[in-house]
């Protein structure tokens, strides 16, 4: 089979989705499923859908696009605020976007009266941690500018944490965001549907917190793929972890000195590494490197450890294992390497269907 490869377990992916569905829908919270972990895979997306969430959501309309040609359906908002040169394909494929600019919103605008649509807004608020949103101050000023223009409609309210600053989700901002919806609708006249609090970085408060406000959708992308919450990466509970994994091919296999000898500058990626002597250790090398993932992101089967990664090679030292030339060594991936496998297109993908059943 070709190497390197990622094999995506559609059923382990259904499982995840279908729970956290389940969970989440019991405390009030509806899930939007992220999909850019995977380019836009109409396999996953109808996955996730069949899994019962409301509506999938990426950050690249090209993924989007791609669900689209592939027959996907579902409501699918765009997560990223939309470019200015994008508009047009934006209105034209999803149903709503994320948005913190007048400039786009005019753009949308335009875009969605000139093709005969309506276009949803989620519009995002700043909550601390730096990334996208709009000022909480200004929120009621740019909801009055999307009530003005043609095509646009008010989807939502949202807001994004974890991901520039590491800010947590907690029930001091979520609680600020639910009284400032509250406090918007006073001010506008307008209700606000959706209310869309955050990511898998959210499931500690939306599980921990008595009282979740006015919150009642979460995007989630991670959690679903990978099975963890993103604040500490920790496991949820009856979440497969391992839906995803990547396999790679031993080009080389020798016993080799673990100290470098000569020398010593820095390496291809201008780092200086200083390495142990622990004798001679079984080295392999296999066919994976920076171009087809981010080699920290990698998680080794048990008693293999990665001695270093370039372009192209990965080395390892694989202790008590033997790894002929040929042998494949399945890893497990991060966020961060499953992005990278999935876009690097070296990588090949090979969607594991779930047994057929008879229901
Ligand atoms: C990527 C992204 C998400 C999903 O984040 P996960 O941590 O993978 O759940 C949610 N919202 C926005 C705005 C994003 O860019």
């Amino acid at each position: 089979m070709s190497a390197p490869r990622l094999e995506i377990d559609l059923a382990k992916i259904g499982h995840n989705a279908r729970t956290l569905v389940e969970r989440l829908g019991a405390r009030g919270i509806a899930v939007t499923a992220v999909t850019k972990g995977t380019l836009g895979s109409a396999a996953v997306a109808h996955t996730l859908i069949r899994a019962g969430v409301a509506g999938l959501a990426d950050s690249r309309i090209e993924n989007i696009e791609a669900l689209r040609r592939a027959g996907v359906t579902a409501p699918i908002t765009l997560l990223r605020s939309p470019m200015l040169s994008q508009v047009d394909r934006v209105v034209a494929q999803a149903e709503v976007s994320a948005n913190t600019e007048g400039a786009v919103l005019r753009g949308l605008s335009a875009a969605a009266v000139a093709q005969d649509r309506s276009h949803g807004v989620l519009l995002m608020v700043e909550s601390g941690d730096l990334r996208e949103g709009i000022l909480p101050v200004d929120l009621v000023g740019v909801i009055n500018e999307v009530l003005e223009l043609p095509g646009l409609r008010l989807a939502g309210v949202g807001t994004n944490l974890a991901c520039q600053s590491g800010v947590v989700p907690s029930r001091r901002n979520m609680d600020d965001l639910s009284d400032l919806v509250t406090a918007v609708e006073a001010a506008t006249g307008v209700g606000v549907e959706r209310v869309s609090g955050g990511n898998s970085a959210n499931l500690e408060w939306a599980f921990g917190t008595a009282d979740l406000g006015r919150v009642n959708d979460l995007r989630l992308g991670e959690a679903i793929l990978l099975g963890r919450e993103a604040l500490h990466r920790r496991p949820v509970a009856d979440l497969h972890t391992d839906a995803f994994t990547l396999v790679a091919e031993v080009i080389e296999s020798q016993m080799k000195p673990s100290r470098p000898w000569g020398e010593i500058a820095q390496n291809a990626f201008g780092e200086t590494v200083s390495i142990r002597d622990r004798g001679e250790v079984r080295q392999a090398i296999v066919a994976l490197g920076r171009q087809d993932v981010d080699p920290g992101g990698l998680v080794p089967p048990d008693g293999i450890e990665i001695l270093g990664a370039s372009s192209d090679h990965l080395v390892l030292d694989t202790g008590a294992h033997e790894l002929p030339v040929g042998a494949e060594v399945h890893f497990q991936v991060d966020y961060a390497a499953l992005l990278g496998a999935m876009t690097s297109p070296f990588v090949a993908e090979l969607v594991l269907e779930p047994a057929q059943t008879c229901s």
